[in-house]
C-alpha cells in the first residue's frame, strides 16, 4: 500500500486529504500536526478574540475525531517535523521517529514574523494563531486596556484594531508604508480610509519605522505597558502592544539543496515542487500569480483550499491543475467594506464610480483595454463579477461581461458608462 505524508493540517492539508479520499484513494495518509488541534481558520481568531464566537467557531470541518472518522488518516499530533529527506523519502519528527513515506505534502502554512528589535517582549501579542488568539482574549477578559499601539497596518492589524476600538481602547495603527493597506489599495482609497478612522478618533503613524519598544513592569514581573519608540524620535506609550508586522513561509522543513525554496516553495501548477514525490500548498508555497505570470505566495483561505486540492487529486493519481490566483483581499471593519482585486502597483488610466446616495467607491485602473485591478469601498455585491471577470481577460478571453453580469452590475449601482470604461469600449 502507498503511503503518503500531509505535514501541516490547516486549510491545505484538510483539503488534500479530502481530495485523497474523494478520489477514491486508499492510501495509507500520516498527518503530522505540531498541535492537538483540528485545523481551524485564522480569518475567524480575530472573532474568537472579540467575543463574537464562541472558541469551536474556529474550526470549521469539526473536531479532529470527527474528520478521522470521516476520512481515514492517521493523526500524529502535537509533533513536529523537523526535516523531510527528500532524496530519502522520510520524514523525521521532533520526537526523534523517521517514517518512509512515497508522496508527500507540504501544508506548514506562515508564522508571524517578530523584528529582532521586538524580540525580548513578553507582554507583546501578535495575530495568527488559536493560541495567539486565545492569549489576547483571556488578557482583554482580565484587564480592561485603555490605550493599545498595533504595529502592522494590513487587513488583520485592521481587525485587531476594529476589536480593541470597540472595546472603548484608544488605539494607533503604525506602519512604514506610507498607507494602510499598502499592499492592496490605491493611495486615494487609502486616504479616504484614513479619514474615516481618524474621525473616528483612531490615530495613525505611516511611513515611518518602529525602532524598538521597552517595557514596564510591575513589582511582580507582570507587563503593564509599553513605551514604543518611532524612528523620527517620537514616542507613544501604551498599555498594549501587538504586533502584525507581517509573515514568512513556512519552509524550513524541507533543504533547499533538495527543493527550489524563494520566498516560499515553489510549485508548478499541479502543486508539485521541483522534487519528485513532494508537493506544497498554501502559505507556505509560491505558485503561479496570473498576473505577474511569476510564482508568488497569495496567503488567502480560498487558495490554500484549492491548492490542496490539486495537490491531494494528484497525489491520488487524478490529474488536476490550478493555473493561478490574482492578489485579492476582502475584509469587513468598523463598518466598511475594503476590497483590492490584482496587483495595486500596476499603472494605467484611471476610472473612479461614486454614489453618494448609494455610498459606495469604486475605482479601477485600466491598461492596454483591460481593467488590470479594482479597488470596492462599500459595495462587495460587486466584487465576485469583478473577480472573475479580471481573472478571465488574464486567461485571454474578451473583455466583455455577459447581460447577466451587466445586469448585475447596474443593480449594484454602478454607472453604465463606468461599465463601458472597464470594457475599454470607445465613443465617437
Ligand atoms: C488573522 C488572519 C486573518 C486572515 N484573514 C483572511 C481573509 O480575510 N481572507 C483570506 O482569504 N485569508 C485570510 N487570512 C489568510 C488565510 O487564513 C491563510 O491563507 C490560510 O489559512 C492558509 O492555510 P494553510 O493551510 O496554508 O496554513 P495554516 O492555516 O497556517 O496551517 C498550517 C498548519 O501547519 C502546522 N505546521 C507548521 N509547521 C509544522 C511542522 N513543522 N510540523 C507540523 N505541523 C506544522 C501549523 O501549526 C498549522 O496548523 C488570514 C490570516 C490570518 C492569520
Amino acid at each position: 500500500m502507498e503511503r503518503f505524508a500531509i505535514i501541516g493540517f490547516g486549510c491545505a492539508g484538510y483539503h488534500a486529504l479530502e481530495a485523497i479520499r474523494q478520489a477514491g484513494c486508499g492510501a495509507a495518509v500520516d498527518v503530522y500536526s505540531e498541535t492537538n488541534l483540528p485545523p481551524y481558520n485564522p480569518m475567524l481568531t480575530t472573532y474568537y478574540t472579540a467575543g463574537r464566537l464562541p472558541y469551536e467557531g474556529m474550526f470549521p470541518f469539526g473536531t479532529l475525531k470527527q474528520i478521522a472518522a470521516r476520512l481515514q488518516a492517521r493523526f500524529i499530533t502535537d509533533t513536529r517535523v523537523v526535516k523531510v529527506d527528500a532524496a530519502a523519502r522520510t520524514v523525521t519528527a521532533d520526537d526523534g521517529n523517521c517514517r518512509p513515506y512515497d508522496k508527500i505534502l507540504v501544508a506548514t502554512g506562515a508564522t508571524a514574523f517578530v523584528p529582532g528589535s521586538f524580540a525580548g517582549l513578553k507582554g507583546t501579542f501578535c495575530m495568527r494563531t488559536v493560541d495567539d488568539a486565545v492569549k489576547l482574549h483571556d488578557a482583554l477578559a482580565a484587564r480592561e486596556y485603555r490605550s493599545a499601539v498595533i504595529v502592522g497596518a494590513s487587513m488583520v492589524g485592521i481587525k485587531v484594531a476594529e476589536l480593541l476600538y470597540n472595546r472603548g481602547c484608544h488605539v494607533t495603527l503604525a506602519d512604514m508604508a506610507p498607507h494602510i493597506f499598502a499592499l492592496a489599495a490605491y493611495p486615494e482609497v487609502s486616504e479616504m480610509i484614513e479619514e474615516r478612522l481618524r474621525e473616528m478618533g483612531i490615530d495613525m503613524v505611516f511611513g515611518q519605522a518602529i525602532a524598538g519598544a521597552e517595557e514596564h513592569t510591575d513589582g511582580a514581573g507582570n507587563v503593564t505597558g509599553c513605551t514604543v519608540h518611532i524612528a523620527d524620535g517620537r514616542v507613544i506609550e501604551t498599555e498594549l502592544l501587538v504586533l502584525n508586522v507581517g509573515t514568512r513561509a513556512a519552509t524550513g522543513v524541507l533543504d533547499p539543496a533538495q527543493v527550489q525554496i524563494e520566498r516560499g516553495i515553489v510549485v508548478n501548477t499541479r502543486m508539485e515542487t521541483s522534487a519528485p514525490g513532494v508537493y506544497a500548498a498554501g502559505d507556505c508555497c509560491q505558485a503561479n500569480n496570473l498576473q505577474s505570470g511569476q510564482t508568488q505566495i497569495i496567503g488567502l483561505w480560498a487558495n490554500a483550499g484549492v491548492q490542496g486540492r490539486v495537490a491531494g487529486r494528484n497525489m491520488a493519481g487524478v490529474g488536476d491543475e490550478a493555473d493561478g490566483n490574482i492578489l485579492h483581499n476582502i475584509t469587513h471593519f468598523l463598518n466598511m467594506d475594503f476590497i483590492g482585486l490584482g496587483d495595486n502597483r500596476l499603472t494605467g488610466q484611471v476610472y473612479v464610480d461614486q454614489s453618494p446616495d448609494k455610498g459606495f467607491y469604486l475605482q479601477t485602473v485600466v491598461r492596454d483595454g483591460k481593467p488590470v485591478g479594482f479597488n470596492i469601498l462599500d459595495n462587495y455585491g460587486v466584487s465576485g463579477i469583478l473577480k472573475a471577470h479580471l481573472i478571465k481577460v488574464l486567461r485571454g478571453q474578451p473583455n466583455r461581461f455577459s447581460p447577466e453580469q451587466r445586469g448585475q452590475l447596474i443593480r449594484y449601482g454602478l454607472d453604465e458608462r463606468f461599465i463601458d470604461h472597464l470594457e475599454a469600449r470607445t465613443y465617437d
